[in-house]
């Protein structure tokens, strides 16, 4: 039987080519031999987001682009964390078992002491408890990971033995897949491509918006006029040339170390190789786009197959833990 596989994402909005090349295609993929799992993680978002305004417009962008690359709901159960209570149930119990030393070791959570001192809640702490019940109220057996969230799985594979040896064997303990997906550059060249730090391209844009993105990016600085011969190697045009012009990566490394190619040139060879990858991403986009509830009723599809896993799980879980249901206070008291 296929193993099934879990994974969340905050609810970005808009998502841009480093989200495609990085992280969407490999949930594309993994829906070929796996039974999936990808849940849009509300929740998890409010321990660092400052407002909640444009979360519904972020949820709805989000999924709609995800289905418009190849996520299909037919085949993988798409839902919003928040709408399955029963996660914030496990996230308790599982709270019972977790040594706060456990918790206060995590890299991350360091990190976040240091960068946000003013806002360090409980959710910061609590960040992995949540994530194993989200992963474990689904029995997700795979879960694709870049390796900086290693820790993180590690402590959710600890967690999940710790109920296991205590109560009895629930959960699967959930495996980590490590993610090949390329991290991919913002057009600053610098940073790793992000909506916070404005060095993306949606997927989503139009060819004159990729176009106006592409020839901002910055280049091999050291190539200050069309006749300096150029260092491919250093330049993040380039490195998006690797995933958008895979035919004419050499030629473009030749001519731009002889100066055969000003960078003017280069960029809009670039933006013109996104725009018609993109193209039939940005069709379907449409189309979807004008079905009315069309996202709506995907998530609905989902929250209720979500659902149906979580309460099942957590009859299993209250049953191994001896928690009396309100179903058995008859038996139990013989209340009439
Ligand atoms: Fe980069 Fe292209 Fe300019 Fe060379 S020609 S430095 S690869 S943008």
């Amino acid at each position: 039987m296929a193993k099934r596989v879990f994974s969340g994402f905050r609810p970005t909005g808009k998502q841009h080519i480093g989200n495609y090349l990085g992280t969407i295609q490999n949930c594309v993929s993994l829906q070929d031999e796996h039974e999936c799992i990808y849940s849009v993680v509300d929740i998890h978002a409010l321990t660092t987001l400052e407002s909640t305004d444009s979360l519904k417009q972020d949820i709805y962008d989000m999924v709609l682009d995800w289905l418009a690359a190849g996520i299909d709901p037919e085949r993988s159960i798409i839902f919003v964390q928040s709408h399955v209570p029963e996660v914030e149930e496990l996230h308790t119990l599982f709270g019972m078992i977790t040594p706060l030393s456990w918790l206060l070791r995590v890299p991350t959570f360091k990190e976040k002491v240091r960068t946000q001192p003013d806002n360090v809640n409980y959710g910061l702490v609590g960040y992995p408890v949540l994530m194993t019940a989200d992963i474990a109220l689904y029995k997700g057996e795979i879960v694709p990971v870049g390796e900086d969230q290693l820790p993180h799985l590690e402590l959710a594979r600890e967690i999940v033995r710790r109920f296991n040896s205590a109560y009895g064997t629930v959960f699967p303990e959930p495996q980590a897949k490590l993610t090949s997906s390329p991290s991919v550059l913002g057009l600053d060249g610098v940073q790793k491509m992000s909506k916070s730090y404005d060095n993306h391209v949606d997927i989503g844009a139009s060819p004159r918006e990729i176009l106006e993105r592409v020839m901002a990016a910055v280049t091999d600085p050291a190539r200050r006029y069309r006749s300096d011969p150029g260092h491919p190697d250093i330049c993040n045009v380039f490195r998006l040339h690797q995933f958008f012009s895979p035919a004419r990566v050499d030629e473009i490394a030749l001519e731009c170390r002889r100066a055969g190619i000003g960078c003017v040139d280069c960029k809009k060879l670039l933006a013109q190789n996104i725009a018609s990858a993109l193209e039939p991403f940005r069709e379907k986009r449409a189309i979807l786009a004008s079905k009315r509830n069309y996202v709506a009723e995907v998530l609905a599809e989902g929250d209720n197959r979500a659902e149906a896993i979580a309460r099942e799980t957590m009859r299993e879980v209250k049953e191994k833990m001896k928690l009396l249901q309100r179903l058995d206070l008859e038996r139990a008291f013989g209340v009439p």
